[in-house]
């Protein structure tokens, strides 16, 4: 049985707490703050770390090689340095997080891992086609592995202890990234992807139909594959039928970090959650799916991760009386 670990909360809710600035806007989105202020991205893994976040995602889910040249007016080489740089922000959030432990038991706990953040290509185009994945039909699979491929590579190479290849809006996108793993045959991966309903991604292909194939496809390298950014009403039926003959067909690991969720209004005006209420996710139920990375997305903070987090403990404690 694998355990399930808690990762952290949406990056940019958690860091505007401590940055006080609107950049919705930025095309860069929390990046920028890699350079402009990096003491608010180490607080903001720090935040996550002592809510209980067991894996920390890296501020780079908007930062592409080519982005980062082309927005903050820099080199090639520098923008690889500034990824570099995020990779050791959450390094050192860690260290520090460690050192803050007292007892015995604490100091033996293990050590939270971090994850390398790549958004899709969708996200750098900055006009929410992570949302849809409609440059799948014009951008080509090569075309999709050499935008990765760069800022992949400088991630690992800053020791990242696994990817965190998420909000994947069509197929195209999903093959392209299982073909560049190959690439990096020591790198581990979720692959979790952005999805339209409680039934297909956001290009309108059947979640479950690509998520399986994907995993079988590099098992070996792929630790889970999931859903992030969706509403929480939409994640049990996207995931229950996945595991459903795991006794037959083998057992998926499974990711998924929602955002905050909402509803519609009846003038069909999305409302989200408010940041004040209480989120209560049906965590134990997803545990049950298969789930074995459990976190949040846009607008998920450090203190629905410390809830997250006690009933993790919970069903950790309950499996272990079985
Ligand atoms: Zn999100």
């Amino acid at each position: 049985m694998i355990r399930a670990k808690v990762l952290d909360g949406g990056f940019s809710g958690q860091l505007s707490r401590h940055v006080g600035a609107k950049f919705d806007d930025d095309p860069l989105w929390t990046a920028r703050f890699l350079q402009t202020n990096p003491s608010a991205v180490y607080n903001t893994h720090l935040n996550y770390l002592r809510a209980g976040a067991e894996i920390i995602e890296t501020n780079t889910y908007q930062a592409s090689v080519s982005g980062l040249m082309k927005h903050l007016n820099i080199s090639m080489d520098e923008s690889l340095t500034l990824l570099a740089k995020a990779v050791e922000l959450a390094k050192q959030a860690v260290a520090a997080y460690m050192k803050e432990k007292t007892t015995e038991d604490e100091q033996n706990a293990e050590k939270p891992l971090v994850a390398g953040s790549c958004g899709p290509y969708g996200a750098c185009l900055h006009d929410k086609s992570e949302y849809t994945g409609a440059y799948g039909k014009s951008v080509s699979r090569q075309e999709l592995m050499n935008w990765h491929r760069p800022r992949i590579r400088a991630l690992l190479d800053a020791g990242v202890d696994l990817l965190a290849l998420e909000t994947i809006p069509c197929v195209k996108e999903a093959d392209a990234l299982v073909d560049l793993l190959r690439e990096f045959p020591q790198a581990r991966a979720w692959l979790s992807f952005s999805c339209r309903d409680d039934r297909h991604i956001a290009d309108g292909s059947d979640f479950r139909e690509v998520a399986v194939r994907c995993y079988r496809a590099l098992p070996e390298q792929i630790v889970a594959v999931g859903i992030n950014c969706v509403p929480p009403n939409y994640v049990k039926s996207l995931l229950q039928e996945i595991n459903k003959d795991s006794d037959t067909q083998g057992f998926i690991p499974l990711v998924v970090y929602p955002n905050r969720g909402g509803s519609y209004s009846e003038t069909d005006e999305w409302i989200p959650v408010p940041d004040n209420q209480r989120i209560n996710l049906p965590v134990l139920e997803w545990l049950d799916l298969g789930v074995r990375y459990i976190g949040g997305c846009c607008k998920v903070f450090a203190e629905d991760i410390r809830a997250i987090r006690s009933l993790v403990d919970r069903y950790r404690l309950t499996e272990q009386q079985h």
